[in-house]
């Protein structure tokens, strides 16, 4: 076929699940197209709300869980460092032990 072809209501992928608000802690079910992480609350209407774990583990999955509770980690590289490191979001505390 030639010409212009115009797609209509091609869809976008999309994330769904759980969200929980930054500002007032309300939590609800979200949608949002994959790639928008900032979702607006619908309690207090700021920008503030985001996924709980949209690409997290599901119900029978194990997840790393620091001693604080938290499952939140950033992985990252301090300049100068040869080696990468886990830490807790939380508290800080280098998460070790869970990829030996
Ligand atoms: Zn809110
Ligand atoms: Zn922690």
């Amino acid at each position: 076929m030639t010409g212009n072809v115009v797609e209509f209501g091609r869809k976008e992928p999309h994330a769904s699940g759980e969200a929980i608000c930054r500002n007032c802690k309300h939590e609800w079910a979200a949608v949002a197209p994959v790639g928008v992480t900032q979702l607006e609350c619908p309690e207090c209407s700021t920008e503030q709300g985001a996924f709980k774990y949209p690409f997290g583990p599901a119900v029978g999955d194990d997840s790393y869980t620091c001693n604080c509770g938290s499952e939140d980690f950033f992985i990252m590289r301090k300049s100068g460092n040869v080696s990468g490191e886990v830490r807790c979001r939380q508290c800080g505390v280098e998460a070790l032990g869970w990829f030996e």
